[in-house]
């Protein structure tokens, strides 16, 4: 059985009191209710240690971690800050900082290993942009991106691998990729995981749909057969809408 997740991405909002008030719903909403599916939020890093003291049903991500272990790299969140802050996961490979941070696969792949290594388990996202849509090349887009951020990775590292099918022309724009959309890709990424790394890692493997995922249209993706959750991101911001999403399971 795979595991359900929904994952809200913050991103770059809320204060730490903003933060910790809706990191309380969250956690309120969730508590003692059995479900399928694994709650997971990802504040600002500066949010993450006072978040940690108080979830406990409701797992805590990082957006983003250093591909350096530590040192001099100014302004840089190692993996080991992020464990010892109370993260388990992270968000590797986001659109926004692939486009606007300019990280790419080589450097995402740094990212990843050390996550790993440093016991947190990464959310890595891939998504192909609307123009590599268009051409007909979104295929051979999700796989570079694929096999370039999960080089070196062992089987067991992947057990610990969420990965987030994002589609950059569905992020904060209002269009959804439709469910038949979604469950192609997801089919898809399941292929190459299983060209990688065989077929039980690829049969195990949490695969995500982020990209205006919101109440009303949450049910129908979650309903395909690959699409194992998602990664939200505004409606993360709201916690009536974020736990409505995570009920659609
Ligand atoms: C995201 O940023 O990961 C995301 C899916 O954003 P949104 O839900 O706002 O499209």
């Amino acid at each position: 059985m795979r595991k359900k997740i929904v994952a809200g991405n913050w991103k770059m909002n809320t204060d730490l009191h903003e933060g910790l008030e809706l990191a309380k719903a969250v956690e309120e909403a969730s508590q003692g209710k059995k479900r399928d599916a694994i709650v997971i939020i990802a504040p600002p890093f500066t949010h993450l240690a006072k978040i940690s003291e108080v979830i406990s049903d409701v797992k805590l991500s990082a957006q983003n971690c250093a591909s350096e272990e530590s040192g001099a790299f100014t302004g840089e969140v190692s993996p080991a800050m992020l464990r010892s802050s109370g993260a388990e996961y992270v968000i590797i490979g986001h659109s926004e900082r692939r486009t606007y941070y300019h990280e790419e696969n080589v450097v995402l792949n740094r990212k990843m290993r050390l996550a790993v290594s440093n016991g947190l388990k990464p959310v890595f996202c891939c998504g192909e942009m609307l123009e590599e849509r268009e051409a007909g090349v979104l295929f051979d887009v999700i796989k570079e991106q694929l096999k370039v951020g999960l080089d070196g990775l062992s089987e067991k590292d992947i057990a610990n691998v969420v990965i987030a099918y994002e589609p950059v022309w569905a992020i904060g724009t209002g269009v959804t990729a439709s469910p038949d959309q979604a469950q192609e890709m997801h089919r898809f990424i399941r292929d190459v995981l299983e060209e990688l790394f065989g077929h039980d890692v690829a049969a195990s493997t949490t695969i995500l749909y982020g990209g205006s995922c919101k109440p009303s249209n949450a049910k129908e993706l979650f309903s395909n057969p690959d699409v194992d959750g998602g990664l939200i991101g505004g409606a993360s911001l709201k916690a009536e809408d974020f736990i409505q999403i995570v009920n659609a399971f």
